[in-house]
C-alpha cells in the first residue's frame, strides 16, 4: 500500500506511543484524587500542561485538552456564540472550513444566530476587504482556519488580526489543526485556536482548545469540571503526555521535515504538471504537504477509486465530508463546478518515501490512461 493521505490521519510515531503506554502504566491515580497517586498524576499533568503551553505561546490555564479538533472547534463556536449573544448575534467565517466549522455554525443558525461566509479570492486566501464590508458592531466572532485542508492555503492571519482590532465585539477563532507543526503559528493575537494530534504523529482521540484566558465561553458538556470549567471529564494524563511529545517533535522537526517534504512535492508537481489533462489547485505559497489538483473530465471520486485499487490512498475533498458535491474549496478557486467535482488530494509527510512517490506516479500514470 502507499499512503498519500498524512493530512486526513498521520500514524503515531513510535515515541509517542511509547510516552503514552509508559505514562497509562505508571500513573494509575486520577489527576482530582487527593491521595498520593493523585497528586503524582496532578504533577505530571500541570508540568505536561506547562510544556504545551510554552511551545504554542500560551499560558498554561488556556489549554483546554479535547477528544479532537471537531470538539474543539464545537467548544469554541458554539461557546462564544452562547456566551456573547447579548452583544449580537452575527459571525463571519469562510468557505473553506472544515465540516466541524461548517456543522456548528449550521446548528447555531438554526438557534437563530446570522452567518456570512466570506468568498475565497482565487490565490486561496479569503476575501480582506469583503471582510472590512461585512464586519459590523453586533459581529460577534469571525471563525477562520489558519490552513485549510483540501488545498493548504495560508490565510493572512496577521492582516485580519489588524482588521478586527476595530471590532472590539469581535472575538478570533482559528482553526489551526493543518498549520501547528506545518508552519510557525503560535497563540498570539487569537481568541481561541484548536489542533489535533493525530495529523503530526500524535494519537487519534486527541485535540486541543486554547482558550484566551479571559474569555468566558459556555461549556458543551455539564457536570464535573475536572481539570476546567470549560471542559468536564477527567483528564487522560496518558494522552496528554503523548500529545507533549508529538507536539515537540512536531516542532523541534519541523524545518527539515517541511524541507523534505517540499522536495517530494516540487517533484510530484514537476511530472504531474507535464500530463495535458491536469490542473493543479493548491495555490502557489501554500503548504508543501498538500496538493490538490483535477483530471480535466474525469470524476475525483472516480480517479481515488482506480488509484485505491492499485493500493494508492489519497482523498476527495477532506476525509470527513465525502458526499460525491463539488469541492467548496477548490471551486472557490478555480470558479468551476466541473474542476471542483474532478478534484482530489494527495498530502505527505516526512514519512513518505522515495518509493512511495515512485509507485504513486506509475499508478497514476497508468489510471490517467485508463481513464483520462
Ligand atoms: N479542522 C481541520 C482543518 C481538519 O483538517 C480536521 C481533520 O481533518 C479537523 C478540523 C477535525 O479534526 P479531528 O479529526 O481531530 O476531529
Amino acid at each position: 500500500m502507499i499512503y498519500l493521505d498524512y493530512a486526513a490521519n498521520h500514524p503515531v510515531d513510535p515515541a509517542v506511543l511509547s510516552r503514552f503506554c509508559a505514562v497509562e502504566m505508571d500513573y494509575p491515580g486520577n489527576p482530582n484524587s487527593s491521595h498520593l497517586a493523585g497528586q503524582a498524576a496532578r504533577e505530571l499533568l500541570a508540568e505536561t500542561t506547562e510544556h504545551i503551553a510554552s511551545l504554542l505561546g500560551a499560558k498554561p490555564t488556556e489549554v483546554l485538552y479535547t477528544s479532537g479538533a471537531t470538539e474543539a472547534n464545537n467548544l469554541a463556536l458554539k461557546g462564544i456564540a452562547r456566551a456573547n449573544r447579548h452583544l449580537g448575534k452575527h459571525i463571519l467565517s469562510t468557505q473553506l472550513e472544515h465540516a466541524s466549522v461548517g456543522g456548528s455554525l449550521t446548528a447555531l443558525q438554526q438557534q437563530g444566530y446570522e452567518i456570512d461566509l466570506l468568498d475565497i479570492r482565487r490565490d486561496g486566501t479569503i476575501d480582506t476587504d469583503q471582510l472590512r464590508e461585512l464586519l459590523r458592531p453586533d459581529t460577534i466572532l469571525l471563525a477562520v482556519t489558519a490552513v485549510d485542508s483540501e488545498l493548504g492555503t495560508i490565510q493572512p492571519l496577521e492582516e485580519i488580526r489588524e482588521i478586527l482590532k476595530d471590532y472590539p465585539n469581535c472575538r478570533l477563532h482559528v482553526d489551526a489543526t493543518q498549520a501547528v507543526g506545518r508552519i510557525p503559528i503560535t497563540f498570539q493575537g487569537f481568541d481561541t485556536m484548536s489542533l489535533a494530534f493525530h495529523k503530526i504523529g500524535g494519537l487519534n482521540g486527541s485535540g486541543l482548545l486554547l482558550k484566551r484566558q479571559q474569555l468566558v465561553i459556555e461549556p458543551l458538556f455539564h457536570g464535573g469540571s475536572s481539570d476546567s470549567i470549560y471542559r468536564s471529564g477527567t483528564p487522560t494524563l496518558a494522552l496528554a503526555a503523548a500529545a507533549d511529545t508529538a507536539l515537540t517533535l512536531a516542532i523541534e522537526y519541523r524545518d527539515e521535515r517541511t524541507a523534505v517534504v517540499r522536495d517530494m512535492r516540487t517533484q510530484l508537481e514537476t511530472v504531474l504538471s507535464a500530463f495535458p489533462k491536469v490542473r493543479i489547485n493548491s495555490p502557489v505559497g501554500g503548504v508543501p504537504h498538500i496538493l490538490n489538483l483535477s483530471i480535466q473530465g474525469v470524476k475525483g471520486t472516480q480517479f481515488q477509486k482506480a488509484l485505491s485499487e492499485r493500493g494508492v490512498c489519497v482523498s476527495v475533498k477532506s476525509a470527513c465530508s465525502s458526499d460525491g458535491l463539488p469541492s467548496k474549496a477548490v471551486f472557490a478557486v478555480s470558479r468551476e463546478r466541473k474542476n471542483s467535482l474532478s478534484s482530489w488530494r494527495i498530502s505527505l509527510s516526512w514519512r513518505t518515501t522515495q518509493e512511495d512517490i515512485t509507485g504513486f506516479l506509475q499508478a497514476f500514470d497508468a489510471c490517467y490512461q485508463e481513464l483520462a
